[in-house]
């Protein structure tokens, strides 16, 4: 099964055969204000079928990650590592609520401990 995370004006399109335990709602300083839910995978099990070359990338901070959201309808996406790292993760809140229900939240402290709150 492939799961489908899709921005609201469809540019950005991202598909992954990831098999997630849970997924992550961050409360750091960028997470909580995005609302973002992430599911982490590995990027060779991510494919963009549109949109990859139009998202706009924030870096903030410790300039370890780039925070991608689309351009025309503002959400946001996905994040990467810039150092190229084999790790990234995608926002679940882009994909239908039937494909992720039942899956676990797990609370991540990365305002603090950088540990999970569960
Ligand atoms: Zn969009």
């Amino acid at each position: 099964m492939i799961l489908t995370a899709v921005c609201h004006c469809g540019a950005v399109r991202m598909e992954t055969s990831a098999r997630p335990l849970w997924l992550t709602d961050c409360n750091c300083s960028l997470c909580r204000r995005l609302g973002a839910l992430w599911l982490h995978c590995d990027p060779a099990e991510v494919s963009f079928p549109s949109g990859e070359d139009t998202t706009v990338a924030y870096v903030q901070g410790d300039k370890t990650l780039a925070m991608h959201h689309c351009p025309t309808c503002g959400c946001t996406t996905h994040w990467r590592p810039r150092d190229q790292g084999n790790r990234m993760a995608i926002n679940a809140r882009l994909m239908e609520t039937g494909a992720i229900v039942g899956l676990r939240i797990r609370h991540f402290d990365g305002a603090e401990t950088f540990g999970f709150l569960d």
